[in-house]
């Protein structure tokens, strides 16, 4: 079961124990990192672009449940999403170009 992925305007929940705060999950990601090498060798990595990515799955840390979660509204998301259509986003692709992290 594909796990649904939480918008600005949704989160999710545990359809098992209600949890809304507490997930491990597993993600997948295809990036491109700007690293940063000092002298002595130590890199740092200080611009991370994210090609794509994935959630594999998501596990309840309340009560171990894998892929047991539903997306509900965040408090406040008739606003959020109301305000969003008013910008006209589209959803989907993003602009790019926002620093990540
Ligand atoms: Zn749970």
């Amino acid at each position: 079961m594909p796990v649904p992925v939480p918008t600005e305007a949704t989160r999710w929940r545990c359809t098992l124990c209600g949890n809304l705060t507490r997930f491990d999950v597993t993600r997948s990601s295809r990036v491109v990192e700007f690293v940063h090498l000092d002298l002595a060798g130590e890199s740092r990595v200080e611009e991370r672009q994210v090609l794509s990515e994935t959630v594999e799955s998501v596990r309840c840390r309340w009560c171990n449940a894998v892929d047991q979660v539903e997306l509900v509204d965040r408090p406040g998301a008739a606003e959020t999403a109301a305000a969003q259509e008013a910008a006209g986003r589209p959803g989907g692709e993003s602009a790019g170009g926002a620093p990540q992290g």
